[in-house]
């Protein structure tokens, strides 16, 4: 499926604005590029205090703004309010991935996204992370409706951005625009993690700002990047 055989989607409700939460712009250019084929008026909602350390979070933010002022799309910048994101992930440091530190996090983050939807007229939210095969869309889905039933009048959009050729989209859209490839879902847990999964199998650790989709020159010979290595967890 080309990109120009995507379905016309339209919000549910008959609603005519949308408030779409992002976490990152190779998750989100898939869904915004498929939004605005639709003619759906929207804007970028990007409120991420799980992203860490801040240099990751400002990398992947830039991406993100870079391809909505291409599309002509609102960003709201929100708070990047980390102490209380550790605050809520107290106790949970060592969940697993898909687990309650990451049903908290999506909590937090769509609890952000309904109340500026509640509080600037936009009556349906959404996000990107859903496209995303490393997660659970159930779980996400589920989150998104707890917090958009908090306020009245507002729903959550639980389309599957996957389908119809979605997720082979967003790789094809990250290719072409060439956009920053983080390699760990976002927190110092996750960053953590994934460090001693590599480690365990012999593997480099990560090493933030190097990786960017389509290039090639990279993926032959990744240890000729120049960076700092993440060794901070
Ligand atoms: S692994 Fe990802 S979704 Fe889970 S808590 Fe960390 S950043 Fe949030």
């Amino acid at each position: 499926m080309s990109v120009i055989d995507r379905p016309k989607l339209t919000l549910p409700g008959g609603a005519d604005r949308l408030l779409l939460h992002s976490c990152c712009a190779p998750c989100s250019g898939e869904v915004m590029e498929a939004i605005t084929a639709s003619g759906i008026d929207y804007t970028i909602f990007f409120y991420n205090p799980n992203i860490h350390p801040q240099r990751e979070y400002l990398l992947r933010k830039e991406e993100n703004i870079r391809f909505a002022e291409q599309h002509n799309v609102p960003f709201v910048d929100a708070d990047y309010d980390t102490d209380n994101w550790f605050a809520r992930a107290k106790g949970m440091e060592d969940a697993p991935e898909r687990g309650e530190r990451c049903t908290m996090c999506f909590d937090m983050r769509f609890e952000r996204t309904a109340l500026y939807a509640y509080e600037h007229g936009f009556s349906v939210i959404s996000s990107s992370l859903g496209i995303s095969r490393w997660k659970d869309m159930q779980q996400i889905n589920g989150c998104g409706h707890r917090s958009a039933d908090k306020y009245p009048g507002i729903s959550y959009w639980d389309y599957n951005w996957r389908k119809g050729g979605g997720a082979a989209r967003m790789v094809e859209i990250s290719k072409r625009e060439r956009f920053y490839q983080q390699e760990y879902c976002g927190c110092i847990y996750s960053l953590r993690d994934t460090n001693h999964h590599r480690k365990a199998q012999g593997r480099d650790i990560i090493r933030m700002g190097v990786k960017y989709y389509g290039d090639e020159e990279y993926e032959q010979n990744p240890a000729s990047a120049s960076v700092i290595p993440a060794t901070n967890v």
